[in-house]
Formats: structure tokens, C-alpha cells, sequence
């Protein structure tokens, strides 16, 4: 069986391979490593391979295992990618640098009060619900600009770059693009889109921040 480390050098050459077909560079996309489920014994290979970039999707599944891996690790960089309670705000400004589901004006107001008080300034994506799904989360398409608007103006809040997670049995292509001239209209450079299944083409679509998990950690159980 391969071992994280190599799965890990395999996504690397890939997501240089699909930069450099798109025209890009390989350190224009970032590689967040989506350590949810695995633990620290699964997670410390990636690690000790020097990758520093990882990814959560729960605030209590994270501070159980970070805290301590920070202290062997201290530059890593934790992104949360999952839903956000506003309870759960303080603990994810206290651990986390980047908060990619940035979805509703109370959490805006809850994330600017917690940053200034926490003296903390995270990179903020708002999370676009491009499929129109009821049950997913995220801002519709139509209603962006105006949020990113009043996140800035109402809130002060610094956005850097939007997020998406396209419906299952899409094709993806067409969310990564919804996405993509979206962030161009409103002038945000960041843009979080594409998983293990899919990274190749988000990167062919302009993604800055891919987020990949079981490619990487092995099938989750
Ligand atoms: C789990 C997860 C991923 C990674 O999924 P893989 O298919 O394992 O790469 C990416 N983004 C979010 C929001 C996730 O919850």
C-alpha cells in the first residue's frame, strides 16, 4: 500500500502538471491537505514531509488533535472548510487561519467581533452555493456581490477569495467557472474550489486553493 507521503507527492506533481497546462505556476495553487477523520498518527507523515497546509471540517474534531501538532509544528496552517456555528466561533478564530465557509450576515458580525477581540485577522472565503441546492450552505450566486458588500462595509471584514463545493453528481466544471467570474467581478483573487475527485479541473478553471482530502489521507472509513 502506498503511504500518505507518497499519495501526497503524487497530488504535488499533479496539481504542478495541471498549473502549468492551465498557464500557471505551480506555487499559484495552494494544497490544503483535508485531514478530517484521520488522526494524528495518519496525519504526522504528511507533516514530517513538510507539507504544512491542512484542512478541517469540524471545529470540535480539530481541537482535539491540532493543538498538540502545532506545538511540534508550529508554521502549519489551519483552514476550517466545514460549517460554522456562531457558538463555535470563538474556539475556530482561536485555532484556525482561514475560515472558508463564511456563509450568513450573523456569523460575519460573530467572526468581526471575535477577530478584534481575539486581535486575530484569519483569511475569510464566502462560501457560494453555485448548484442552488435548499440543503447546502452558502450564499446564492445572485446574492454574492451584495454580501461581500455588507461583510465589508457593515462589518469591516477583509474577503479574501470565495468558496465552493459543486452538487455531487454534477459535472463540477461549470460551478468552478459560475465561481470563477464571480471572484473576477468582484475582485477577489482567492478562489477555494476542487477535491481529490476533481482538483485538475478546478486548477484548469482558475482555483487558487484546492482542498484534498482522500487522495492523500486513503479512503476515509
Ligand atoms: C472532505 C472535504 C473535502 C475533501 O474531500 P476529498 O474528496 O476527500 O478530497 C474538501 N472540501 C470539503 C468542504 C470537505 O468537507
Amino acid at each position: 500500500m502506498e503511504d500518505a507521503a507518497a499519495r501526497l507527492a503524487a497530488v504535488k506533481a499533479r496539481i504542478a502538471a495541471a498549473a502549468e497546462a492551465a498557464g500557471r505556476g505551480a506555487s499559484d495553487v495552494r494544497l490544503i491537505a483535508i485531514s478530517k477523520t484521520f488522526d494524528a498518527a495518519a496525519i504526522t507523515p504528511v507533516l514530517a514531509a513538510g507539507h504544512r497546509e491542512f484542512g478541517e471540517n469540524r471545529v470540535q474534531e480539530a481541537q482535539g488533535k491540532w493543538p498538540a501538532l502545532r506545538e511540534h509544528f508550529p508554521d502549519l496552517v489551519l483552514h476550517l472548510v466545514g460549517p460554522l456555528q456562531t457558538n463555535k466561533v470563538r474556539a475556530a478564530v482561536g485555532l484556525f487561519d482561514a475560515i472558508h465557509s463564511l456563509d450568513r450576515e450573523k456569523l460575519a458580525r460573530e467572526l468581526a467581533r471575535e477577530m478584534t477581540r481575539q486581535k486575530r485577522a484569519l483569511s475569510l472565503f464566502v462560501q457560494v452555493n453555485t448548484g442552488a441546492e435548499p440543503q447546502k450552505a452558502g450564499i446564492a450566486p445572485q446574492e454574492a456581490a451584495a454580501f461581500v458588500e455588507r461583510c465589508r462595509r457593515e462589518h469591516g471584514l477583509k474577503i479574501n477569495g470565495l468558496m465552493c463545493i459543486p452538487p455531487f453528481h454534477d459535472d463540477p466544471e461549470p460551478h468552478f467557472e459560475v465561481l470563477r467570474r464571480l471572484g473576477a467581478d468582484l475582485g477577489l483573487a482567492a478562489l477555494s474550489m476542487g477535491m481529490s475527485g476533481d482538483y485538475e479541473a478546478a486548477i484548469a478553471h482558475g482555483a487558487t486553493d484546492v482542498r484534498v482530502g482522500s487522495a492523500i489521507f486513503g479512503a476515509r472509513g
